[in-house]
């Protein structure tokens, strides 16, 4: 085979290679943990704190309100009861009888209050809940299509490397070396010539240079020293 055709062949899989293990790179940087699913599994813990709370509260409303009642059912029995004859006593009874209602009133409209915030707080927890199920779903199938993308990535990039290797041993290692060093300056060490033009610097190369280039031996290109590839 022809010199240049092969140190085509080699660009064009250094070329493969390259682009498989950037996209390898890509994939790589997606693996791990979500951070949006992080965030939701704060987002639900506060939540669920903070629900707990309130429910304590109610309790302690309620309790506060079943202790209140009693107290008015004991005051208004004595009040009604007969036993107590005195105006001035019976007065102050009533007194006490309509405090504690007040008080028995206010109670139960802060417990409504707390009741609320706990259907608001019970309705987030569910939907937080929810959306970090179909969250952890998603990002879990992703993940699994990543990996599956890496395993194949690295398959692909184990045959390219390989193929180099077959191909770089059929030239003389000095050469190969001498290809990659070009490589390392020019980006592409080897340039097709098509219709007499240098594609890598798009000059017109003069007609010794192309009979040359359709000989065995390396040719490179007079302007801009890339090695020419009559296709
Ligand atoms: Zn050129």
């Amino acid at each position: 085979m022809n010199l240049a055709r092969q140190l085509y062949q080699l660009q064009e899989l250094d070329l493969e290679i390259e682009s498989d293990e950037r996209a390898l790179e890509q994939v790589t940087g997606q693996i791990g943990e979500s951070q949006a699913v992080v965030k939701a599994k704060a987002q639900l813990e506060s939540e669920q704190q903070r629900l707990e709370e309130l429910k304590h509260q109610q309790h302690t409303a309620e309790w506060e309100i079943d202790d209140i009642t009693g107290k008015i059912a004991a005051a208004e029995e004595k009040l009604f009861s007969g036993q107590v004859k005195n105006p001035k006593e019976l007065a102050s009874l009533q007194q006490d009888v309509d405090m504690l209602k007040t008080q028995c009133n206010r109670l139960e409209e802060k417990a409504l209050e707390i009741i609320d915030q706990v259907e608001q707080s019970e309705a987030a927890v569910a939907g937080i809940t929810a959306e970090l199920k179909t969250m952890t779903a998603d990002w879990q199938r992703q993940q699994k299509q990543l990996a599956e993308e890496m395993a194949r990535l690295k398959a692909v990039l184990a045959d390219l490397k390989q193929k180099w290797q077959r191909l770089s041993q059929e030239i003389k290692p000095e050469t190969v070396e001498f290809y990659q060093q070009l490589r390392e300056r020019k980006g592409t060490a080897v340039a097709r010539v098509e219709q007499g033009i240098c594609r890598g610097c798009r000059i017109s190369l003069p007609t010794t240079d192309l009979q040359r280039a359709r000989g065995n031996n390396l040719v490179q290109c007079s302007s801009c020293g890339r090695i020419l590839f009559l296709a």
